[in-house]
């Protein structure tokens, strides 16, 4: 692969549609050609394999880690557990986490890392060697560490691998204090943070959200505007994919179809998640499920019912020029990274649609990894210290008023006023306020801008000039 010029390259298809949006993106830009090479290349790019032992003889696995940018340190990005990772995608997905970052204004370059496995065919011991095994060979290159370029979860992986590498990289770094910032997604006991496992999908909820609250954007789509009975369907029931529906339906919208690799589901009255998934954990398939009006064996079919929102939240290339006009949605909020080719994108713009672009949607999970790590460095779970003085201020403020005014709260009143944030109060709070913030400041280049075709573009504007500023006050040394 041509590194340097991926665009050029036959093969190269994950990361050259990521470079095309950037080239297209960068047009609108002032940066110089060089400055803009080398924010688009991955700066390092690490394939190794390294032998497991498997029944009474050896397995040989392939692997990355990809660095994309240093303009802000550490690197940041998921390890991918699956049979179909490769070089290419591993890059593409490095090079969407910095853009990513700079998005949602996380201090991080981007990063990914990739297993070429199905976790499937291991048994939890196997796959306990394959994820030590992979960090020591990170550790062995300087690809890991809380200052150096921090891992987290991504499809086929989770908490439990997460608590493996953070135990990895301690042992082998015996005093370190900050050890346990070399990796987020940890669970809580192994001081995670609370909010993280739910932060994507929460966060692909809240990005839907603002972006039906804008009575101009809705009124040109022909959707009235807020969630409240907005149909939606969402591909994918693993961790970004529930939680997104989970959100989405707490915030008044109705789910519609719910789309698993072994088929999908639709019923145009709603679908209750939980049962869905419970149904799924006892036997093993979305299909069958009672509550369904409708089954289809094959899952694309799914993507093409009736709704108002899809998302896309299982894998990329999911949403192409085959498929594309068969999608009923008017607004595409990208849940997985990359599920839309940039030849649909265009269709679904040109037939009047609207895309909510991965890079944006999906950054909940890093906006809430960037506060774990946080937690990790500062030692102590956020409330900890404050929570209480609060509680006595609000107290002896509510105190004051009752006498002033000589109105009694009732106690339900009292407890709401006087209570202090919790560690996920808090968390939830700074991810909601990441998410608004972030959707306005791109919707603020697309409509400022009548060349900038796509919110995906404008996210890129934007990314491009944050990172733009950074290498620039870096500077080139020696
Ligand atoms: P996951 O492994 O928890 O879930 C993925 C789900 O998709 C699984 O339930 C799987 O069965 C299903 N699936 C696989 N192929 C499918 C198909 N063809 N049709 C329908 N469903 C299919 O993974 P995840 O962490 O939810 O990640 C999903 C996507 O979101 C990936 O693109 C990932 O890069 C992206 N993402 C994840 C996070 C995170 O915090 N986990 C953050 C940002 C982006």
């Amino acid at each position: 692969m041509n590194i340097n010029n991926p665009t050029a390259d036959q093969d190269t298809h994950f990361f050259g549609d990521v470079c095309k949006n950037f080239d297209h993106a960068a047009q609108f830009t002032k940066h110089d050609a060089g400055l803009l090479d080398q924010i688009k290349s991955c700066n390092s790019v690490y394939r190794f394999r390294f032998p497991i032992r498997k029944g009474n003889g050896f397995e040989v696995i392939d692997a990355w880690r990809v660095e994309h940018s240093h303009h802000q340190s550490p690197t940041k990005g998921g390890i991918r557990y699956s049979e179909m990772v490769n070089e290419d995608e591993v890059m593409a997905l490095a090079a969407l986490m910095t853009y990513k970052c700079a998005i949602v204004n996380v201090p991080f370059g981007g990063a990914k890392g990739g297993i070429k496995i199905n976790p499937k065919n291991y048994t939890v011991g196997e796959l306990e060697n394959i994820t030590r095994r992979y960090t020591v060979e990170l550790i062995k290159k300087n690809f890991i560490g809380p200052s150096i370029d921090v891992p987290a979860p991504d499809y086929g992986s989770g908490e439990r691998e997460m608590s493996w590498i953070a135990d990895t990289y301690a042992t082998m770094n015996p005093g370190q204090l900050d050890a346990l910032g070399a990796v987020t997604g940890k669970p809580i006991s192994l001081h995670g943070i609370a909010g993280r496992r739910e932060a994507t999908g929460r966060g692909v909820a809240i990005a839907i959200r603002e972006c039906v609250s804008v009575a101009e954007d809705m009124q040109k789509l022909g959707l009235t505007t807020g969630l409240s009975g907005k149909k939606v369907i969402v591909q994918g029931l693993g961790n970004v994919g529930y939680y997104s529906a989970k959100f989405l339906s707490e915030f008044g919208a109705l789910i519609v179809g719910l789309c698993e690799f072994e088929g999908a589901i639709y019923n145009e009255d709603g679908l209750d998640v939980e049962a869905v998934f419970q149904h799924r954990k006892a036997t093993g398939s979305i299909l069958g499920y009672a509550g369904a009006k409708k089954e289809f064996k094959n899952t694309m079919d799914g993507l093409e019912q009736p709704c108002d929102i899809l998302v896309p939240a299982a894998l990329e290339n999911q949403i192409t020029i085959q498929n594309i006009g068969s999608i009923k949605a008017k607004i595409i909020a990208e849940g997985a990274n990359g599920p839309t080719s940039p030849e649909a994108e265009a269709a679904f713009y040109k037939a009047g649609g609207m895309i909510i672009p991965d890079m944006y949607a999906n950054a909940g999970g890093v906006t809430v990894s960037y506060f774990e790590w946080l937690k990790n460095l500062s030692h102590v779970a956020f409330g900890r210290i404050n929570r209480r003085f609060e509680e006595n201020s609000n107290l002896n403020l509510v105190n004051m008023v009752e006498g002033i005014t000589g109105v009694a709260l009732t106690p339900l009143q009292r407890s709401t006023i006087i209570k202090g944030a919790s560690e996920l109060e808090l968390v939830n709070s700074g991810l909601e306020d990441t998410m608004i913030r972030s959707y306005h400041e791109i919707r603020e280049i697309y409509k400022n801008n009548p060349k900038v075709e796509t919110l995906r573009n404008a996210a890129m504007v934007g990314a491009i000039n944050k990172i733009a500023v950074s290498y620039q006050n870096l500077g080139v040394w020696p």
